[in-house]
């Protein structure tokens, strides 16, 4: 990485961004985070990546260090320190540096660490990954039983993506089970008959900022929506499946395990729900 990063209200040059060795983040993976596309250098679905963020943090017991016009200037002047015009941002909160590694939370004085960055990803909009649509292996879901934080601790997200690409795929979706929970770093669905079918939140998936804004559009799109699990005999029946994130918009499956979903190509249904959600998120922007 190149380029200016935050560090606790400085702004640095990558490779003068530090952060200590007992910061709580590192040894411990205490710590939540968040990311955000930029789209024509503008913010998509900020409020409610700032909602998650704050809700994460109140979750476990962290103090959120900004409020809502701290946050959004730290985002903006990241993008524009690093020129982005398509790409995102990344935000991190820690719990803190004691000076020591201690299970026990640290006196409420020790203030959380918070580092932030933004990267130009030129092709999110245009993308070959949506033209080609993804294959998908399913392996089981390992995580732990809070999967609606979003915490960095992603190294069972890690292993996921690297077995799924050992096997020759572009992604994992986890089982558990019998039943889909979501994407290695994203949320999944199927279509049957017209219907989108995605599981419904609970603790067991990563709430998507991007999922609850595609299917509020898919819903005023008079499209029907099926919030309720489904299996991966299903997602194999169906005729055609997808994944939505914040960078990743809406991104066609053609393959699960093996066996080409539908026609074995990008849908119809994925495809103009992609290019809903990128019109109607740019208007949105900040
Ligand atoms: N599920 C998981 C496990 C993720 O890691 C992510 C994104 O990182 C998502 C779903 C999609 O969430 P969002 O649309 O907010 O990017």
């Amino acid at each position: 990485m190149t380029g200016i990063v935050y560090v606790n209200g400085e702004y640095l040059p990558a490779e003068e961004a530090k952060i200590s060795v007992f910061d709580r983040g590192f040894l411990m993976a205490d710590a939540i985070y968040e990311l955000t596309a930029v789209v024509d250098g503008k913010l998509i679905d900020f409020p409610a990546h700032l909602a998650r963020l704050d809700r994460s943090l109140a979750e476990l017991d962290i103090v959120n260090p900004h409020g809502y016009d701290g946050w959004l200037a730290l985002h903006r002047e990241l993008v524009a320190r690093n020129a982005v015009t398509e790409g995102s941002v990344y935000v991190e909160v820690t719990r803190g540096n004691t000076g020591e590694r201690a299970f026990e939370y640290p006196p409420a004085e020790i203030p959380p660490t918070v580092v932030a960055f933004a990267t130009n990803r030129p092709g999110i909009v245009d993308s070959p990954a949506a033209a080609a649509g993804l294959r998908i292996v399913t392996l089981p879901d390992l995580r732990w039983q809070r999967r609606d934080i979003k915490t960095v601790q992603l190294i069972y997200q890690a292993q996921a993506k690297m077995l799924a690409k050992r096997a020759g795929a572009d992604d994992g979706w986890l089982v558990e089970d019998g039943f889909v929970t979501e994407g290695t770093s994203n949320n999944a669905y199927i279509v049957r008959k017209g219907r989108i079918v995605t599981r419904p939140l609970g603790n067991d998936i990563l709430h998507g900022i991007t999922r609850a804004s595609l299917l509020r559009f898919a819903r005023e799109a008079q499209m029907e929506v099926e919030e309720r699990q489904f299996t991966v005999a299903e997602a194999q029946a169906a005729d055609e499946a997808f994944i939505t994130s914040a960078t990743g918009f809406v991104t066609p499956v053609v393959e699960v395990d093996g066996t080409a979903v539908g026609t074995g190509k990008p849908g119809p249904v994925a495809l103009r729900l992609r290019e809903i959600y990128i019109d109607e998120s740019r208007k949105t922007a900040l």
